[in-house]
This record gives C-alpha cells, structure tokens and sequence, in this order.
C-alpha cells in the first residue's frame, strides 16, 4: 500500500521545509495554476497519506502523471531532495495499488510485451526506415534507434546512420533484437518489464561489439545511461553517447566538416533529459555554431534554467492538452528570438513542438540537429 511505501522514504518527506522555491520553477505548476499540481503540493499530499489524514485516490494519482519529470524542480530544492526519484517511486507504488497509470499508458506497456515496442507495429519492421541504407548488425558504434525513429519519425534514424556512415563509422544496428528502451514504462512507474529489457538490450547491444552506444532519442539515451546500470546491476559494457555529444566530438578531432552554409537565424530547445537530466548543455551547441552561415540566437530559459516542451514523463500520452500547453509557451519563447528555426534533438520535442507551432501559427520550422547537419554536409 502507497502508505506503507511512503515509510520507506519518511526521512525525505518530512525533509521538505515546504518553502515552494520548486513550485515558483514548475512550468506544471505555472500553467495549471493549483498547489496540488505543483511538487510542493504533491510532497504535502505524501505527507497526508503518510500520516493516515488523507486516502491515495485517483485524483492523487492524477496530481503525480501531471508531471513532466523535467527535473527543473530538483535543480532548485532547497533541501536537496531527489524529487525525480520520489516522482517515478510514487507512481510505481499508485501502479502497485491499482491508482496508476492513465490508460494510455497501460496501452504502452501492453503494446512493449507484445510487440518490444510503444506502438503496437511489428517487431519484423524495425529497419523499415533504412529504405536503401546498408545496414550491419556489428560495428564500432551501435546506434539504438528507439521505438519513435523506428516508426513515426523516421528521418530521424535515417539522417543519423547517415551523418554516422558518412563520417566514416561502422554503424551497427540491432533490428528486430531493438526492444524497447523501456523509458515510457520506468518514467510511468510500470517496472514489471523493465528488469527484461534491460538484459535484453545490453546483450543485444554486447553482441555488435560496439564500445559505443549512440542514441538521437534523450529518452533513450537517458534511459540506457543512467537507468540501466540500475537494473542491470553491473556497469555497462559500453559507453552511451547522445549523437549530438558524438558529432561535436567528431568536429573537435577533425572527421565532420561541412560544406554547405545554412544563413538561417537559430534558436535551441535544451531537451530536459539531455540537458536538465544529464548536465549536457555544451555539446549540441558546438555542433549548431560548426555550421557555416547558422547563427544561434538563445532564448531566454536556456541550459539550467531551460523550460520543458511538455512531453516528458508520460504527459504526452497521458495528458495532452498539458503538453501542448506547455509547448506553446516553450514555442512562443523560441519565437521572440526572432530565429527561423527552433532546433533541438529529440524525437519528443520535435513532435509536442512542431504541434504547438502549427496549432499557434507560430511563424517557426522545427528542426533536429541531425536535419541540420545533412544539410551542412550536403548529404
Ligand atoms: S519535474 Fe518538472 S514538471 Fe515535474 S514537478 Fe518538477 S518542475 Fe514540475
Ligand atoms: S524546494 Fe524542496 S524543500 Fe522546498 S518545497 Fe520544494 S521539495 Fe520542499
């Protein structure tokens, strides 16, 4: 039961000095204007239950998937707490009451058993996006596609073996072997699978004999970094790079050039678990100011600071008018820039975003950093 679960993490609920610094910094808390939806309410709510002066509910459970997991609230908590861990924790013990997830998201987790992926597609058209790429299944660098490049946003994969090809790496990819990365499923408290697709994945992984893993997917990438030594139990035996970490790597030591200028004003979404999650602020900006001709413009929320686009944490599936109102804000922001384009790098933030910018006619073309760099490489 939620209550007795909360026992374990006493300590940290009683820590909160309920001082609200994390609910001033919650774009959450901003846009639907009430205590409860914010991480000081939710930590006064587990106090509640806590102390038997309140029953978990589904209107509880509801205050908990209304969160991102951006993390912007754990950046500024005055008394340190891992509110991201206390996040996921509670709505794996609302799922273990029967209070959580959102049906969407027990649609994922249904389709991730049948399938290895989040949209119910065979696991037998897992290279469909190649078209003529010639694939291998070992090489020098694994590239995890992730279930969204797989199937919705295909470009996104292509473009990245590409730049990868281009560049000279052996790229390998694991096909059907791909299972899901399990990043919805951990993010929505749904844990019975992860433990099978972790061992899946860094076998599969293991057998390219790749020593690095790229991934243009944050979610994946966070995921597969930070989330599978966990339950994994052992360090990996890869190392797990972003592709944007990957090419401004490769620009430093002198293998991506660009040839073709791209005279566009530019501005970059941070995606939250790139940046706010894994500290990776520098990197990707690397890679847009190599391009000839591109100026980057910033917005006014940028690295520590930036604002999340609203998909994050089961939002989008769970919640999408949320998403969407937290994308419009982030869209009206990249707006005032005066850029052209809003770049980023995450399969996420270019669906919420582009979404909110065609819904808003915001006069924008969102774009991934790998469209970017085809571009500047004329490939
Ligand atoms: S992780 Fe983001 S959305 Fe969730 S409570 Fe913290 S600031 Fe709000
Ligand atoms: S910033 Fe930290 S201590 Fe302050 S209310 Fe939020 S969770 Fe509690």
């Amino acid at each position: 039961m939620l209550q007795e679960r909360l026992g374990t993490i006493q300590d940290e609920i009683y820590t909160c000095a309920q001082c609200a610094y994390c609910t001033a910094t919650c774009p959450v808390a901003e846009l639907k204007g009430w205590e409860s939806y914010g991480p000081r309410g939710r930590m006064h709510l587990l106090k509640l239950v806590l102390e038997n002066d309140y029953k978990a509910n589904k209107e509880l459970a509801e205050r908990f998937y209304v969160c991102t997991t951006c993390s912007r609230c754990e950046k500024v908590c005055q008394t340190d707490l891992p509110l991201i861990e206390i996040w996921e924790d509670v709505r794996s013990w609302l799922v273990e009451d029967n209070l959580g997830p959102l049906e969407p998201h027990r649609v994922i987790d249904a389709s991730v058993a049948e399938f290895h992926n989040a949209f119910r597609e065979a696991a037998a058209n897992r290279d469909a996006w190649a078209g003529d790429i010639e694939l291998s299944r070992k090489g020098e660098v694994a590239f995890f596609v992730g279930c969204t490049s797989s199937y919705k946003m295909q470009k996104l994969a292509s473009d990245s073996v590409r730049i990868l090809q281009a560049i000279g790496d052996q790229v390998a990819v694991l096909g059907e072997e791909e299972w899901c990365c399990g990043s919805p499923l951990i993010r929505t408290g749904q844990r019975r699978q992860i433990k099978g697709l972790v061992e899946h994945n860094v076998e599969a992984l293991k057998n390219t004999g790749a020593e690095i893993v790229v991934a243009s997917c944050t979610g994946c990438f966070k995921t597969i970094r930070d989330d599978y030594p966990h339950w994994y139990e052992k360090k990996l035996p890869f190392k797990v790079m972003h592709i944007s970490q990957y090419l401004a790597q490769q620009i430093k030591n002198g293998r991506l050039t660009f040839t073709q200028p791209i005279n566009q004003k530019v501005t970059y979404h941070d995606p939250c678990h790139l940046g706010l999650h894994a500290g990776e602020y520098e990197d990707p900006r690397a890679v847009l100011q190599a391009i000839p001709g591109l100026e980057l413009v910033e917005m006014h929320n940028i690295r520590e600071e930036s604002r999340c686009c609203g998909a994050g944490g089961g939002v989008k599936a769970g919640l999408p008018d949320i998403a969407l109102g937290l994308a419009r804000t982030r869209a009206e922001e990249a707006e005032e820039t005066g850029a052209s384009i809003l770049a980023s790098c995450c399969p996420f933030c270019k669906t919420n975003l582009s979404q909110a910018i065609d819904n808003e006619k915001i006069n924008l073309i969102q774009k991934d950093i790998t469209e970017l760099v085809v571009e500047a490489m004329g490939i």
